[in-house]
């Protein structure tokens, strides 16, 4: 059997039946291929992690995906918007923690006021900090004419989850309408790269209906994407959401925890020098989730500094971490938790992805 993974983790490009078997490997097994990655990262980016302060801008959103407790169909929410006084003062906090990077993550909207002071905001950052802070949006899709405004105004790097690269999945996991539509959101994606944003895609692990050859498809989705970054982790279930009546398909959460890890080690080995993030909801799993996840081949962690009193209203899933902390609470273990990993900590430095500028020079 370890001869088999060893000449499977050694080929040159991995196939989707190589990436199925690598998938359904067991937990004896796994540890070849979380060992092989760690060497790939080590090789290709080096064994640093990127800290992007998360701010969780907001909860209003416009969209109704089955799967997100603050879709605009849940009333149990309570939507909260940060001022700008509490935006620039987590931007404050990640400069003066040397954090390098910002990730502004919210709700979907697309009215002019929204675009507009998202706009303002971007440029009132940047002018915040000398070296400027990195930032990468998450806002969900946007014309290209807001895509090139945000860009202008400082941002650099966007993370939009294709959520499933197969289409009938996707369509099961969204309502059946002009806004949830597939085509739309992949045209979205392809119109970051075309603007020359750092490009990052990621999708849920482990929703109902999945199955692994749906996951093994996407990692050849965005192999074939040629995407710059990756955010991917568990789907996690919320009572509030329409997708719950399907629970009883889904995988125990430390199988969907198991999943995640070997798909983040797949696609280190698959795309060597991308950035990969280890996302919040494998520490919703699992307390060392994102230690975890960064010695399988994760190089970006997004400490939660959104201030504490909003944090239970951005609740995408059931046990969120940290909900009830300060971004100062959550700092101090951070240093011990990645120096756990073997990783050096990227202080003040925006930790690019190496592949946005090798596929620039070599288009
Ligand atoms: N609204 C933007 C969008 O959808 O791209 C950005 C914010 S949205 C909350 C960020 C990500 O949260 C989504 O791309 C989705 O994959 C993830 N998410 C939502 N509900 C989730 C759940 N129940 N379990 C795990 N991840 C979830
Ligand atoms: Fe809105 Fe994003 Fe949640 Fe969908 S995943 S409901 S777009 S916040």
């Amino acid at each position: 059997m370890s001869n088999k993974i060893h000449s499977i983790l050694n080929k040159e490009a991995l196939n989707k039946q190589d990436i199925v078997f690598l998938l359904e490997l067991d937990e004896k097994d796994q540890q070849l291929l979380f060992k092989k990655a760690a060497e790939v990262k080590a090789a290709y980016v080096g064994k640093i992690t990127w800290f992007r302060g998360l701010i969780e801008y907001s909860n209003i959103c416009s969209k109704n995906c089955y799967y997100c407790g603050i879709r605009s169909g849940n009333k149990q929410t309570k939507r909260y918007e940060l001022t700008d006084e509490e935006v620039l003062s987590a931007a404050q906090f990640a400069i003066d923690h040397q954090y390098g990077s910002l990730v502004l993550q919210s709700g979907e909207r697309s009215n002019r006021d929204f675009t507009a002071h998202i706009t303002k905001l971007l440029k009132a950052i940047k002018q915040l900090s000398s070296p400027a802070l990195g930032i990468t949006l998450s806002m969900g899709e946007q014309s290209e004419k807001v895509f090139r405004e945000w860009y202008d105004a400082g941002a650099h790097r966007y993370l939009l989850r294709i959520e499933s690269s197969n289409p009938d999945l996707y369509h099961k996991l969204h309502p059946d309408d002009d806004i949830h539509n597939f085509e739309k959101r992949l045209a979205a994606l392809r119109l970051l790269k075309k603007l020359n944003y750092q490009t990052g895609t990621g999708v849920m692990i482990g929703t109902p209906f999945q199955t692994t050859e749906h996951l093994a498809n996407d990692l050849i989705f965005m192999r074939n994407f040629d995407i710059d970054m990756c955010g991917m982790g568990p789907y996690i279930e919320n009572a509030n959401t329409p997708l719950y009546k399907h629970k009883s398909r889904l995988l125990p959460l430390k199988d969907r925890f198991r999943l995640s890890l070997k798909m983040i080690a797949i696609l280190r080995i698959m795309m060597k020098d991308i950035n990969i993030a280890a996302a919040t909801a494998m520490q919703a799993i699992d307390p060392l989730g994102r230690e975890k996840a960064i010695m399988a081949g994760a190089n970006v962690i997004m400490p939660n500094i959104t201030p504490g009193k909003y944090r239970n209203d951005y609740d995408l899933y059931e046990n969120k971490p940290c909900t009830n902390e300060e971004a100062s609470d959550c700092n101090t273990c951070l240093e011990v938790r990645i120096g756990m990993t073997g990783d050096k900590i990227g202080y003040g430095a925006w930790g690019d992805s190496k592949h946005y500028f090798t596929r620039r020079k070599n288009p």
